[in-house]
């Protein structure tokens, strides 16, 4: 039958998610959520929460959760922006900033919605190739560009830079919006925070989903000069009012306001991380230096997919990306102590 409205739908290579399997009794380490549950008080907070508020329409401007966010970062509200998720900020923040015809910059290896939000919103890109060793080198960011983004710490690499990199790197592009995603930032990096006041030109990305353990909530922010904060609410009022609904803001905020548990979380999957690092060396991998909530490990002898397939057969997921340059390696997330264990038992066994 002839269809020719299709030759008019749009044709696009989507981003795909890590797998959610539903099954019980499985080990999921593949999409760098964090194994601990928010703190207890976002649960308060989602326990006590009154129904009859979902009748309203939420904040639109997310007022509470800005001044929490502010309050905690050092900077006024107006320089906060909230979004459904940080795939959602990142989303809104290249629709808004990059709109040169030059190409927009970013690692060869990285997080791969990148070239996705690029192709979606017809924006014209460069790759960066990471050296040898997956390390980010400054100068290579040195020449025309149409914007930068880069994630501190990479994905899937899990290596960080330090602030001498990212001031370096703004040194050399002012003429530009540079985006800094900090997704994994939590996990013991250096964030651009306290670049933000000499570099009007920066945005800083972070999200709830990893370190605060909120990755079912769709929580995500941007912190950056009020000119940038402006224009990604313009964009956004520009297409949803309201991505950010009632519970959302209510439990984010809650999660700001116990510093404690946050600091706490952080520090045991820095401290699982590091021993299950060592442990995967024993085991013959190579490990990459992570400063995030997973590894990146290769094996000598025995090829990722192989080793991918068989933990799957144990219901124990990992990730896996077959892309040039990293064929052969695996991203492990961090899970508990007893997750890990699992994970290095199964691994023994088989290696
Ligand atoms: N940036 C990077 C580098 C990521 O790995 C992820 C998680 N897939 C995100 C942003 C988006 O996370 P979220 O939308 O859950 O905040």
């Amino acid at each position: 039958m002839d269809k020719p409205f299709l030759d008019k739908l749009r044709k696009i290579d989507p981003y795909v998610p890590g797998e959610q399997p539903q099954a019980a009794d499985i080990i999921k380490l593949n999409a760098n959520e964090n194994p601990y549950p928010p703190a207890p008080r976002v649960q308060e907070v989602l326990r006590r929460f009154d129904a009859a508020q979902l009748a309203l329409y939420p904040d639109a401007n997310g007022k509470a959760l800005k001044a929490a966010l502010a309050g905690r970062f050092g900077v006024k509200p107006a320089q906060v922006f909230l979004g459904n998720g940080s795939d959602d900020v990142l989303a809104l923040a290249f629709q808004a900033f990059f709109c040169s015809d030059r190409p927009v910059l970013y690692p060869d290896i990285t997080y791969s919605f990148y070239p996705v939000w690029c192709d979606l919103f017809r924006i014209p890109y460069e790759t960066v190739p990471l050296d040898g060793d997956f390390r980010v080198c400054v100068r290579d960011y040195d020449r025309p560009n149409g914007g930068v983004i880069l994630p501190n710490p990479n994905a899937p690499t899990g290596r960080g830079v330090t602030l001498d990199f990212l001031e370096e790197l703004l040194q050399h592009n002012q003429d530009c919006v540079v985006i800094i995603d900090e997704a994994y930032v939590d996990f013991g990096a250096q964030s651009a925070v306290p670049l933000l006041g000499k570099y009007e030109n920066l945005l800083v990305v972070q999200t709830m989903s990893k370190s605060r353990s909120l990755a079912g909530l769709r929580v995500g922010y941007a912190l950056g000069s009020e000119v940038l904060i402006s224009t990604l609410e313009a964009v956004k009022n520009s297409y949803n009012s309201y991505t950010m609904d009632a519970l959302a803001l209510a439990a984010g905020q809650a999660s700001v306001e116990d510093e404690r548990y946050f600091q706490e979380t952080c520090r045991r999957v820095a401290e699982t991380r590091d021993r299950s690092a060592a442990a995967l060396r024993g085991l013959g991998f190579t490990v990459l230096p992570s400063l995030t909530n997973f590894l990146f490990v290769t094996h000598p002898k025995k090829e990722a997919p192989v080793i991918f397939e068989y933990l799957r057969q144990k219901n124990i997921y990992i990730r896996y990306f077959r892309l040039p340059r990293i064929e052969n390696y695996l991203r492990i997330t961090i899970g508990t102590d007893e997750q890990m264990d699992r994970l290095l038992d199964a691994l023994q066994a088989f290696l």
